[in-house]
């Protein structure tokens, strides 16, 4: 049974910016959407500006699949971020259905990792959140991790 665990490290909430709104919007509804050139159909994460990298065409989220694969990582021993204690395990992880883009994130089973594992996205409690409050954290952990 996989449990569905909050991650030990701190956690990011994207700015409240009309540029990473289908991002938000995805969240909160536990999903994980990147951009992607209405033109060319190339990924682009992060977008570094409003068009795609084309220039010719705008943007189109698009949900990535909730399963990955971990290119590399790396434990973090002693955070930088005041009141944080607790090591944690940052990745880059490749999305399956956009292995071109390596997406930051937090990786909750960080005794076990190796590159290319196979890892499955989840998200923080839906009780640690309501409407008014931070959307669903999304982390990945291996796959079938018990
Ligand atoms: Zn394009």
């Amino acid at each position: 049974m996989v449990t569905d665990t909050r991650p030990t490290a701190p956690l990011w909430q994207p700015p409240d910016v009309e540029w990473l709104r289908p991002y938000r919007d995805g969240l909160s509804e536990r999903e994980l959407r990147l951009p992607r050139c209405s033109e060319c159909a190339q990924w682009c994460w992060y977008p570094l500006t409003d068009r795609s990298p084309c220039h010719h065409a705008t943007y189109l989220w698009e949900h990535v699949g909730a399963t990955a694969t971990l290119f590399s990582f790396t434990r973090v021993q002693r955070s930088l971020i005041p009141g944080h204690t607790e090591p944690y395990v940052v990745g880059l992880v490749l999305p399956e259905y956009a292995p071109r883009c390596r997406v930051a994130a937090v990786i909750a089973d960080g005794v076990h990792l190796r590159c290319d594992a196979a890892l499955e996205l989840r998200f923080t409690r839906s009780d640690e959140t309501s409407d008014t409050g931070p959307a669903p954290y999304p982390y990945y952990r291996l796959r079938g991790a018990r």
